[in-house]
């Protein structure tokens, strides 16, 4: 998370978050047993995340105050690979009425 970001929040409230299982700690990867569910052999997706107001369960704060990711080291490749400033990322601050 960049300094703006850990005052936004918007984008880990918005989407879903899906990763190969294998990247999750049961079998064997870094996302914490706990904080996701595996769907499908081939899907896993953040808890919360699928919610019908979502907000990752590792999403610690207040969305456009002050956030934290609870396993940021751990987090899986979608939370690695999203960029800040993206047409994305607006899309998210939108949806929670942030200004970029
Ligand atoms: S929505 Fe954009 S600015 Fe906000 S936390 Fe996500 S990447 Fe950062
Ligand atoms: S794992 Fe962390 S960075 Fe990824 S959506 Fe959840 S709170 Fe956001």
């Amino acid at each position: 998370m960049t300094a703006d970001c850990k005052e936004c929040g918007a984008c880990c409230a918005s989407f879903r978050v899906d990763f190969h299982p294998s990247c999750g700690e049961v079998r064997g990867g870094l996302v914490p047993e706990g904080f996701y569910e595996e769907l499908t052999p081939s899907l896993a997706r953040m808890r919360g995340t699928d919610d019908a107001r979502p907000r990752c369960r590792a999403l610690n704060g207040r969305i456009g105050q002050a956030v934290s990711c609870r396993i940021y080291e751990e987090r899986p490749d979608p939370c690695r690979e999203f960029e800040a400033g993206s047409p994305a990322c607006l899309r998210a601050r939108r949806r929670h009425a942030l200004d970029h």
